[in-house]
């Protein structure tokens, strides 16, 4: 039975309060607060509330008031499928059956949730939020009122001689003994004038389009996808330009039928980004004598890619960054092939078009956008009038944000990794400070941290730092007696 959710709040303004704050500053606290209710989030929570004392209570406090969703896994009309085959979606990395299960119970009663490739079951990603919300449901249930939700904004901390006094936007504190930052994605707080969007995540970048009036989409990666078939499923039919410098798309997932683990690197290999790349053409290479597929070279990556990307120097990340990278995203994160399909029918109808190149310049003017593109060979210039520019390049870095994570960089709480792409942390998941040492009891998860691992965007990764993350802190918190919890 798909348990009732009525519990969990799904739309702002029916917030549950978080009422008066639970124990004073200057009190020791039994309490972890955990910033961000999307996959991160909530994983954290299931596994502090089997990690701590009984005695510890877990405050999961999201801004949207949307918990267990967060970006990805939002309820929407729109049946976008996850990129992640079902086998591979399971929360709990000991369990790796542990989705499949679910969505073979659950989706009797929901069948057009799923999608039955030769290279896999998908199932759609508000189907995937659905058993997020099941788990989250049932840990409150295990919990005894343990795990507490909070729907407000962490808009500030301060540090106490025992622990951290939230500051949220209702004005109301929160005080915990340690904190857990899971705020996830940074979407680009950059204004939206109605016809350039920095947030492509924001509902509002492809709604009420005139038909037939171009929109251009800047970047060609799996968000860009996203949003072409999003606006192709509201019945908007192009023409869509989509535009980066290389015009590279995501490749589709296909059968793996054979494993293709990843062989030692040697040292010369690890300390250069050419170097790891060239070995692994040759390992594609191999692979392909013996008929196995690039994709099973990739995903046999994926265990050693954190190891990798932290032994690389940083003169080497950065380089991978500016030369390697869209080649290595369209290959490491690809699509359903559903998906796939209706993508590629859209480039064949001309609904979608690609391009070669960068924008060189916006102007709007009238509800439209006069928009330059330079070619990729450089010199020769477009000009592409179009009713929408909606920017999918990929995150911006911790510093765009204006939120959290800013204000917490501001006061040298936090300091951003060595490429700026999220938050510094320790191996441990210990946020380091501006002194660069670790904060006390403060931890972060999930994309914020990518910089530092790199492979830490999706479930199959996030799930081992929430496990890790029940681990760590449950060493630093010493259960109090009983007798003086709040
Ligand atoms: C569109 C999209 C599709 C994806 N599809 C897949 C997929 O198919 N498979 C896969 O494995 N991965 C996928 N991913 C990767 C995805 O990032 C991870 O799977 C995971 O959902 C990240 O979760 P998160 O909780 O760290 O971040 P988020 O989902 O961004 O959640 C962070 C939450 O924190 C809240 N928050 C932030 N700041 C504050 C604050 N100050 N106070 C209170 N709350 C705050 C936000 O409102 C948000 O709900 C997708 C990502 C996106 C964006």
């Amino acid at each position: 039975m798909m348990p009732e959710l009525k519990q969990f709040p799904d739309k702002p303004n029916t917030a549950i309060q978080p009422g008066k704050c639970e124990g004073q500053a200057g009190q020791q606290s039994h309490a972890i607060a955990i910033i961000g209710a999307g996959f991160s989030g909530t994983m954290a929570a299931i596994r502090l509330r089997r990690a701590l004392p009984p005695n510890c209570v877990i405050y999961l406090i999201e801004r949207t008031g949307r918990f267990a969703r967060g970006l990805a896994y939002i309820e929407s009309s729109a049946p976008h499928l996850l990129n992640v085959r079902a086998a591979n979606m399971s929360a709990f990395p000991e369990d790796p059956g542990h989705f499949d299960r679910w969505v073979e119970r659950e989706s009797v009663k929901f069948p057009g949730e799923l999608r039955r490739t030769k290279a896999g079951t998908f199932a759609t990603r508000r189907f995937y939020g659905r058993y997020l919300r099941a788990l989250l449901f049932d840990e409150m249930r295990a919990s005894g009122g343990r795990v507490r939700l909070i729907a407000d904004e962490v808009v500030g901390l301060d540090q106490l001689p025992d622990g951290w006094r939230l500051l949220c936007a209702s004005g109301h504190d929160i005080v915990a003994a340690g904190v857990v930052l899971a705020s996830g994605n940074l979407p680009s707080n950059r204004p939206c004038d109605g016809v350039v969007f920095y947030d492509p995540w924001t509902p509002s970048a492809i709604a009420s389009l005139h038909p037939g009036e171009p929109v251009l989409i800047v970047g060609t990666g799996l968000t860009m996808v996203d949003l072409a078939l999003g606006m192709h499923g509201q019945g908007f039919r192009g023409p869509i330009f989509a535009v980066s410098r290389r015009g590279l798309i995501p490749e589709r997932h296909d059968v793996v039928d054979r494993p293709w683990p990843a062989s030692a690197f040697t040292t010369e290999e690890r300390h250069s980004a050419l170097a790891l790349l060239r070995r692994v053409r040759v390992q594609v290479r191999e692979a392909a004598a013996q008929g196995i597929g690039w994709r099973a070279v990739i995903d046999g990556l994926r265990p050693v890619t954190a190891e990798l990307w932290r032994g690389l120097p940083l003169e080497q990340r950065q380089r991978f960054l500016r030369h390697a990278r869209p080649y290595w995203d369209v290959h490491r994160h690809r699509l359903a092939p559903s998906a796939a399909d209706i993508f590629d029918a859209m480039i064949a109808s001309g609904a979608l078009r690609l391009k070669r190149g960068r924008v060189r310049d916006v102007r709007t003017a009238d509800g439209q956008a006069a928009v330059t593109l330079e070619s990729h060979t450089g010199g020769q210039l477009e000009t592409l009038t179009v009713q929408r520019v909606i920017f999918a390049t990929g995150l911006e870095g911790a510093r765009a944000n204006h939120g959290l994570v800013a204000r917490l960089l501001d006061t040298g709480l936090v300091r951003t990794d060595q490429q700026g792409l999220g938050l510094e942390v320790t191996e441990a998941l210990e946020i380091v400070n501006s002194q660069g040492v670790p904060a006390p009891r403060m931890w972060a998860l999930g994309p914020i941290v990518r910089g530092v691992f790199w492979e830490c965007l999706a479930v199959p990764d996030i799930r081992v730092q929430a496990q890790q993350i029940g681990v760590v802190v449950a060493e630093q918190i010493v259960p109090l007696p009983a007798t003086s919890m709040a």
